[in-house]
């Protein structure tokens, strides 16, 4: 038995393209002649040699699917294998659990940024209405229960002397 095709796609999908460890996403970018580098490789949690480390206690048909696998950059494939006193079946387990989760929770967090659409109540006007006078602005604002103003940036003396007279008349 092999790792099925539609196995591995579960897996990388449910990773996120991810390292489960180190969170890494396991593909560098191509470049202008090269294809980009994989270098996720699909780590057996129950090991499929017989004997080694990790190994036992599931079923031949169950070594290669998917709950049996975990989403590894190549340096953190060596880790597990090197550190079995470590990286024991149950915290392998517990990682790829909180891997997928934490993958999950930002692509939520993903469709939450993208759902920000206008509100359908409270319709925003298409052209904004130009105020050149400060009695509509004025009336804009006065219910406010505090605001402040700032002048742009590179405003010359005399325009901002201009302004601020324009400002103390609104409180007439
Ligand atoms: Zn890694």
């Amino acid at each position: 038995m092999s790792i099925s095709e539609k196995t591995r796609k579960i897996i990388w999908i449910q990773a996120g393209g991810m390292c489960a460890i180190c969170k890494e996403q396991v593909i560098t970018p191509g470049t202008a002649s090269d294809d980009p580098s994989v270098f996720g490789e699909e780590a057996h949690i129950v090991a499929r040699s017989s004997g080694g480390p990790r190994a036992g206690g599931l079923a031949e048909e169950l070594i290669d699917g998917h709950a049996n696998l975990i989403l590894l950059c190549s340096k953190d494939h060596k880790r597990v294998d090197d550190q079995p006193g470590y990286f024991s079946v149950e915290r392998l387990r517990r990682i790829k659990a909180d891997h997928e989760a934490w993958v999950r929770s930002v692509a939520d967090a993903d469709t939450d940024r993208m759902r920000l659409v206008p509100d359908p109540l409270h319709p925003q006007p298409k052209v904004l209405k130009l105020i050149t006078r400060a009695n509509p602005l004025w009336n804009m604002i006065k219910e406010s229960v505090a605001f402040e103003y700032a002048m742009p940036d590179g405003l010359r003396d005399d325009d901002e002397d201009l302004t601020l007279g324009i400002q103390r008349n609104w409180a007439v």
